[in-house]
Order: structure tokens, then C-alpha cells, then sequence
């Protein structure tokens, strides 16, 4: 569920201006259950960075870390009030995938299996 190209491909020309400077080198480090908040996050940066035509986004890492969303990125030309509003939807993101299944997007809660993951009660048992 990690290192996979052909997500991150597809992320890349769904949203160009969010990936254009991305300095993502292990692929995308979360699962598929989460590509949705992905996108809808993606969405809105997107939106946001319109309106700073000279605002730059560099990812760093996307990932799951103790069954959260981690979204780590670094802003360039980017006013204060953009970058606030960027950080507060990133914030969102990451809140919100607490509460939704890594493997398969379905409402999800955290599990101890060894280490810490979201995933729904399906999930939990395979
Ligand atoms: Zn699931």
C-alpha cells in the first residue's frame, strides 16, 4: 500500500499546480481507503493557491503515521493569510482521517494491531 507510481501519477495530472514542485521521493505512504481526502484536500489547495498566482507548494511527504494523515509540504511566495488557510485545510484533512478506513474509505476508528492504523471493523479483521 505504499510506493505506489501510478497514484501518485494520477494525482500529479488531476492536480498539476499542487504537484508541479512536489519533492515526494518514496511515492504516496498511506492507503488506498484515503484517496478520496486526498483528492478533496488537493482540491483545495488548489483553490486556494489560485489565488496566489506566484505561490508555490512543495510536498514533502504524504503519509499514515500513528493512524493519521501526515501532509508535510513547505510554501514559497505564499502571503500569510493563504498560507493560514492552506494550513488550516491541511489540519482538516488530517483530523478527519481519523475517523475513515486506510484500506477502504468506509468510516474507520483506531486499532492497535501491533501499531496504531484506522481502519472499520471489516477491515480490522483480515
Ligand atoms: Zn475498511
Amino acid at each position: 500500500m505504499t510506493d505506489d507510481p501510478d497514484r501518485l501519477a494520477q494525482l500529479k495530472s488531476q492536480f498539476p499546480r499542487i504537484f508541479e514542485h512536489s519533492k515526494i521521493h518514496w511515492g504516496l505512504e498511506y492507503g488506498e481507503g484515503w484517496d478520496e481526502l486526498i483528492g478533496t484536500l488537493c482540491a483545495r489547495l488548489g483553490t486556494i493557491l489560485a489565488e496566489t498566482p506566484a505561490g508555490i507548494i512543495e510536498l514533502h511527504q504524504i503519509k499514515e503515521k500513528f493512524g493519521g494523515l501526515r501532509f508535510y509540504y513547505e510554501l514559497k511566495n505564499v502571503d500569510k493569510l493563504h498560507a493560514a488557510q492552506i494550513a488550516v485545510a491541511t489540519q482538516q484533512a488530517e483530523q478527519a482521517s481519523f475517523g475513515i478506513c486506510e484500506a477502504c474509505g468506509e468510516p474507520g476508528t483506531q486499532r492497535n494491531k501491533g501499531w496504531i492504523c484506522t481502519l472499520c471493523d471489516r477491515c480490522a479483521m483480515d
